[in-house]
């Protein structure tokens, strides 16, 4: 399987770090050893000391496709969930200096996890569902999915001109503003539409 996930899919998030907004979606890839098994927490990597979260919701494609128009991209996924794009900020800010990819970044162990998955059908429409992440407690981000420049079933069009999209594929859809650093002994607690779907501690 494979992780695809979108950069600067809210206008706010692109403007916090002074990033463009974009025409087209932004795409980058991470490996499925990016995912963290449930209930393991997230190691604090050596090579980073400015860790950021990024609360995103996370689609699990359910059926093979490419080229899928808009119109039927909501036929290849049925559940829904949250996820953190963990990004050493501190590397990519490096990277993008020098104009080189982001994966070291991006694309490390663990760097990628996700919650429970909610069958979208007990939820309200995708363009309008509310997330939030909590650190030790206290909100930290927040948003909901109309703010999104490109929309889940775009993104899933887009997306499949490139990659042929399997059944246990993930798309992350980018994260609104408010990402921020994680500190170890934080304890993250994600919540789509007042549900808590993750539960992370860092070490
Ligand atoms: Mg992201």
């Amino acid at each position: 399987m494979k992780i695809i996930c979108v950069g600067r899919n809210y206008a706010a998030h692109a403007a916090e770090l002074k990033n463009e907004v974009p025409t087209e979606p932004v795409i980058f890839l991470k490996p499925d050893t990016a995912l963290l098994p449930k209930r393991q927490p997230f190691f604090y990597p050596d090579f980073s000391k400015d860790i950021h979260f990024e609360t995103e919701v996370v689609v699990r494609i359910d059926r093979l496709g490419k080229n899928i128009a808009p119109k039927f991209a909501h036929k290849y996924y049925s559940e829904l969930s949250l996820g953190i794009d963990f990004t050493a900020r501190d590397l990519q800010q490096k990277l993008k200096e020098k104009g080189l990819p982001w994966e070291k970044a991006k694309a490390f162990d663990g760097s990628a996890p996700t919650g429970q998955f909610i069958d979208k059908s007990t939820l309200p429409e995708v363009n309008q569902l509310n997330f939030e992440l909590k650190i030790n407690g206290e909100s930290r981000q927040s948003g909901n999915t109309s703010q999104m420049l490109f929309p889940i079933d775009e993104l899933i069009s887009y997306v499949s001109k490139y990659f042929t999209l399997k059944i246990g594929d993930l798309i992350f859809t980018g994260t609104p503003q408010g990402v921020g650093p994680i500190t170890i002994g934080d304890h993250l607690e994600a919540y789509l539409e007042n549900e808590k779907v993750l539960d992370l501690k860092i070490r």
